[in-house]
């Protein structure tokens, strides 16, 4: 059985830490795609680039379907995101207070909107 030229030439490329994306095409570091376990080389065939876009387009197509998608990883993952967030304070505690300081400005006024909403529709 002969091996696809092709996928010689990926191994190479791979041995030096250099990928091709399949989607854009281009050479780029390793560290530039996504892990995958599934994948015999250990990341995806696509760059961290491309899935971003690829996410986007399907997020503004589908709203619902992204979110919904979320929301099941993040019930599935709470400890995870738990740890996550114990490790992010513990290191960059002043960023993560100032990131959380701005979002929950921003956010409160939607937040009591949507409560109010909510208190009214009770009400009825
Ligand atoms: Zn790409």
């Amino acid at each position: 059985m002969s091996t696809p030229r092709g996928w010689v030439h990926q191994a190479a490329l791979l041995k030096r830490g250099i990928r091709r994306c399949i989607k854009c095409k281009r050479l780029q570091k390793i560290d530039q795609f996504h892990k995958d376990r599934s994948n015999k080389s250990g990341v995806r065939n696509d760059c961290k680039k491309c899935v971003c876009r690829r996410r986007r387009l399907a997020y503004v197509k589908h709203p619902e379907k992204l979110l919904a998608c979320t929301r099941r990883w993040r019930l599935a993952h709470l400890d995870k995101i738990a740890a996550y967030k114990r490790r992010e304070r513990k290191e960059r505690g002043d960023q993560v207070r100032l990131r959380e300081r701005i979002y929950w400005s921003v956010n409160r006024e939607k937040q009591r909107q949507k409560n109010r909403r909510s208190y009214r529709n009770a009400a009825r």
